[in-house]
């Protein structure tokens, strides 16, 4: 198979895009072996269509770059304008009036030097030529988010018996993160939303106390050889104090089975979102599952694509993503369940083990 840069740019000529430009240290990882991020100072990988591509670093970050692989690089030191390269760069590679793709992640300030240094040429948005490859995983890819979710799932058996009322998020949390490490996961986030948190999806983990009668909704992840896990598991302290929880739960984890059910190659994204949102609409909580069915990952705890509204793109084997259908009801609770899975040629295969079908009460 042909490096992964030479199929970059064969993305960049079916797309008629001269030059693409990423500074993100996933995207350079995922390239060529370079994790290295430059942050305000431009430290970022230009890719000709030609397959020719060159690094512009900082002179502080060039021996950590050479080590990452990238045999063009030139750097520049503070006080000099690193754009001035970037025009050499142009100028050398014969790209006048030129398309360049700019990758998601790179900072305004470089798109707007970056724009001001090349007039006459033009700018479109990259992330999706870096999604043409980073969305189907190899085997490799996926033995990793395999072992990702697996040490995810380990790790919340271990800290589901230890749950108990008077307990803070950040105390479950701590346990949770604790023994993902312990497996040799670096643990990247831990949401810990009890009671009426719950129903904010993105609740901040704090020093909110655990009370008999809570629901908690519990979002976890970690990374294995840099593939993310990401997983998300709604239970009760004691029996539920809201007597609409243990249906809500119900219709959540009905929703994730008509999706997951759906799944196999040629289904659309939107087509799986809507299989979920079918039973929460149908049941009247449509307006309180306010976020997409699912996003891609890999590398990255969110990428393209997205199993959303909109996405008629079918899918693939060697696609992988979450199905996380939920129903947040403010002031009361949330339920979110939540698998990562990839796709195969009879259907998908989940990298968590299955959620429960009935309430698991602590
Ligand atoms: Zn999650
Ligand atoms: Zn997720």
């Amino acid at each position: 198979m042909s490096s992964r840069l030479e199929r970059l740019a064969a993305v960049l000529e079916e797309r008629d895009i001269d030059v693409f430009l990423t500074t993100s240290p996933f995207v350079m990882g995922y390239l060529k072996g370079l994790h290295e991020g430059g942050g305000e100072r431009l430290l970022g990988l230009f890719v000709h269509r030609s397959g020719k591509h060159r690094l512009i670093c900082p002179a502080l970050s060039e021996n950590q770059a050479r080590r990452g692989g990238v045999e063009d690089v030139w750097s520049w030191r503070d006080g000099q304008d690193a754009f001035r390269l970037v025009q050499e760069t142009a100028a050398e590679w014969g790209v006048a009036e030129g398309r360049w793709a700019i990758d998601d992640e790179v900072r305004a300030q470089h798109v707007l030097a970056l724009q001001a240094a090349l007039p006459g040429h033009s700018f479109v948005g990259g992330g999706l030529v870096v999604a043409a490859l980073t969305q189907y995983k190899t085997l490799e890819e996926v033995s990793h988010l395999n072992t990702a979710g697996r040490i995810a799932d380990e790790a919340f058996a271990e800290m589901l018996p230890q749950v108990r009322a008077g307990m803070t998020e950040r105390e479950v949390a701590a346990i949770l993160m604790d023994g993902m490490a312990r497996r040799g996961g670096k643990p990247t986030f831990c949401i810990i939303a009890a009671g009426a948190f719950g129903a904010e999806p993105h609740h901040e983990t704090d020093d909110t106390v655990l009370k008999s009668g809570d629901m908690v909704v519990i979002d976890w992840g970690c990374t294995w050889e840099g593939y993310n896990a990401d997983s998300t598991r709604t239970i009760s302290i004691g029996e539920p104090s809201d007597p609409e929880a243990r249906r809500v739960y119900g219709l959540v984890y009905q929703a994730q089975k008509a999706a997951r059910d759906l799944i196999r190659p040629g289904v659309s994204f939107q087509d799986i979102d809507r299989a979920a949102r079918k039973v929460i609409e149908d049941a009247g909580f449509g307006e309180f599952f306010n976020h997409r069915t699912g996003h891609g990952l890999g590398l990255r705890g969110h990428e393209e694509p997205n199993v959303v509204e909109g996405n008629a793109q079918a899918v693939a084997p060697g696609h992988v993503f979450s199905i996380e259908p939920g129903i947040y009801l403010p002031g009361r609770f949330g339920v979110r369940i939540e698998n990562i899975v990839t796709v195969t040629e009879e259907g998908h295969h989940s990298f968590n083990v299955e959620p429960p079908e009935e309430l698991v009460v602590v």
